[in-house]
């Protein structure tokens, strides 16, 4: 099919569950209820007070029939969802608030929902934090599971035609992810929710691909068309032409060869074939991610950024709160080790609570450390609450865009600060707590050997490194090609790094996106750095590469490829070397 003649639309959303889905759609509206409102007189109120009754007991019993079911095919793991469900129902004002709905606006029972619902909405709406926010959903799903039993129009689970579907939804809830047939329902496509959304973390856990906010999509999107559904780019393609088509295939497979096949080898030691170990870790957000990087393999988290907890409010987190997200994040993958990057904000991720002038230059502004630096009472609760989480397991905390001795200095002065108030309020925490720096910033490598002697550990976060080294905005999709981590600045750099870190036995680790990618493997292990850390789908692919290889064939490769002058040439000489080593893997 010729491209410029086909149908093909592509609408861009947030990647919210990795992996590639080819199928046809099912559009499901789960909003589309036939509901009537109308008023009824005061006589009746009563009626309509039993009906919400009759509906609320209904969808009590509804829930606990789900959660036995549940149970029995999916186990305990994922029940939250539901037990969350449990307790907005079971919450009093609910039912109280639309009483008197009915008994003061003369509402039927159906139209005084829907006044509760929108007085919540209105409640949220004035949320900034996007975990709170996305709890609406829970409100709005449960209310209308009792919607759906005042109309007798019982929730049914979502079904699929004999193809492989993909579903486009508004939203849809866990419980629907729970109880849809995986085998058919390969992808999810819905308008609202975002990574943390309780939908999306539930399509991670089971690894269903999955793109959320997609605007619009569900309205123009029709029933049994063809659509391919990236949840590693946010892509969504309808009608796909035939090169398209195929390209996605291929990417698909790729995919799926590291999730069928190489998860087999996930649980195997990451050890190279003369006997070189190398830990891999995985990168998260959020607590929720913490199963999917054991399962893959990885050795506890490389890389743990902190800032969704910061974005999207207005006020700063507490200690406590703080705390908790922590704690969890660290029984998540407990016993491995879990490493705590500090705030990593400013520049493009600005933090609503934060009152910074407007920056000419945010990503040369006040960002990352020295934001935190800016503010030591707001980073100080940070630190202790690290702190109080290393006192149950192994914990290192890093800090980000360290450009020089300075800056790592005032920050450990606040660590010691922030030691003594605890000692002071007698609360324990490990005393040898590691302290990180990662390595971001061209300053940064050229005074590596400096910082190795007050670091316990370097994590060079590649993503940065790159934009700052070539002077390429990561996100900008127009320079893309010029984001090059193989240009000979970038090896040169890291190999600085490396020796700089080894120079005074410290550990020297990447976990930035390069880390994640076989290709560059050889040349990262052969340049030896101790750690890699990615997200954690990534981990099996890198594992399967590094099984394959000699420590020894790495140095040489990496040695190799010094002696090419660009980007390009190094590129070109790793893609002939891992396809003779590890054919078909990458
Ligand atoms: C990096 O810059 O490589 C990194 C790991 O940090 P982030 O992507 O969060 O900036
Ligand atoms: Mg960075």
């Amino acid at each position: 099919m010729d491209s410029a003649k086909s149908d093909m639309r592509r609408f861009h959303g947030i990647p919210a569950s990795a992996g590639i889905a080819v199928g046809r759609l099912r559009v499901v509206d789960r909003r589309r209820l036939h509901v009537h409102e109308n008023f009824v007189l005061e006589e009746n109120t009563s009626t309509e007070i039993d009906r919400l009754q009759d509906a609320i007991i209904r969808t009590r019993d509804e829930l606990a029939t789900l959660k036995e079911q549940l149970r029995k095919t999916t186990g305990d793991e994922h029940l939250f969802f539901i037990e969350t469900h449990q307790m907005i129902l079971a919450d009093e004002r609910l039912f109280a608030e639309t009483a008197a709905h009915i008994e003061t606006g003369l509402l039927n029972a159906e139209g005084a929902l829907r006044r509760t619902l929108a007085k919540y909405r209105e409640i949220f709406s004035g949320i900034t934090d996007a975990y709170l926010q996305e709890r609406i959903s829970d409100i709005e799903m449960v209310i209308e599971k009792i919607l759906r039993n005042l109309v007798d129009e019982p929730h049914s689970p979502i079904t699929h035609d004999d193809v492989q579907t993909i579903i486009a939804a508004h939203d849809i809830s866990p419980a629907d992810i729970l109880q849809m047939d995986r085998s058919r329902i390969v992808g999810i496509l819905t308008e609202i929710g975002g990574r943390t959304s309780h939908t999306s973390i539930l399509a991670r856990a089971f690894e269903m691909p999955a793109v959320a906010g997609v605007e619009g999509g569900a309205d123009i999107l029709l029933d049994g068309m063809p659509v391919i559904l990236d949840g590693l780019s946010g892509e969504v393609i309808i009608n796909p032409d035939q090169t398209t088509f195929v390209a996605y295939l291929e990417r698909k497979r790729h995919f799926e060869y590291i999730g069928q096949e190489l998860l087999k080898e996930a649980g195997l030691p990451a050890v190279t074939l003369d006997g070189h170990l190398t830990r891999l870790k995985g990168n998260v957000e959020i607590p929720e991610e913490g199963a999917s990087v054991l399962r893959h393999g990885g050795e506890g988290v490389g890389l743990y950024r902190t800032e969704m907890l910061f974005m999207n409010r207005k006020d700063m987190p507490e200690e406590e709160e703080q705390y908790a997200i922590y704690a969890a994040m660290q029984q998540a993958i407990a016993p491995h080790p879990l490493t705590i990057r500090t705030l990593d904000a400013g520049g493009d991720k600005l933090l609503d609570g934060m009152s910074l002038t407007d920056e000419q230059n945010p990503a040369l502004g006040v960002r990352a450390i020295r934001l935190a630096l800016s503010m030591p009472e707001e980073f100080k609760k940070q630190l202790r609450a690290i702190l109080r989480v290393s006192a149950s397991g192994k914990v290192r905390i890093m800090f980000p865009m360290i450009s020089g001795l300075d800056e790592l200095r005032t920050a450990r002065i606040l660590l010691e600060e922030a030691k003594l108030e605890l000692d002071s309020a007698g609360i324990s925490y490990d005393r040898s707590l590691p302290v990180g720096v990662m390595i971001e910033v061209p300053s940064a490598v050229l005074v590596a050997d400096l910082l190795a002697r007050e670091a316990d550990f370097f994590s060079v976060g590649t993503n940065d490194l790159v934009q700052y080294s070539l002077a390429i905005d990561r996100s900008n999709e127009h320079l893309s090609e010029m984001f090059q981590p193989l240009h000979p600045a970038i090896l040169r750099s890291l190999k600085r790094v490396v020796d700089a870190a080894h120079q005074e036995s410290i550990e020297a680790g990447i976990c930035g996106e390069m880390a994640g990618d076989p290709l560059y493997l050889p040349v990262l292990l052969g340049l030896g750095f101790d750690e890699l850390s990615m997200s954690a789908a990534s981990i099996p692919r890198v594992k399967q590469v590094l099984r394959r290889y000699t420590k020894a064939r790495a140095y040489e490769v990496a040695q190799a490829c010094f002696q090419f002058g660009t980007a390009a040439e190094v590129d070109q000489y790793l893609k002939e070397v891992t396809n003779n080593r590890a054919e078909g893997f990458l």
